[in-house]
């Protein structure tokens, strides 16, 4: 089973220096990157934006 993890990116404003690493999180479905106001799912190691995963 896999596990699925939510997250809200407004808490990464919280904390600046995770803001460097998340930056580089592309969506798995849509190639983009995934940006701080829209919420990501991280599954099986891979992130997409929630509504990729809908
Ligand atoms: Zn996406």
């Amino acid at each position: 089973m896999s596990t699925t993890v939510f997250m809200v990116n407004k808490n990464r404003e919280q904390n600046k220096q995770s803001i460097i690493n998340y930056d580089l999180i592309k969506c798995t479905n849509c190639y983009t990157d995934i940006q701080l106001y829209e919420k990501s799912i991280r599954k099986n190691n891979y992130w997409f934006h929630e509504k990729c995963l809908e």
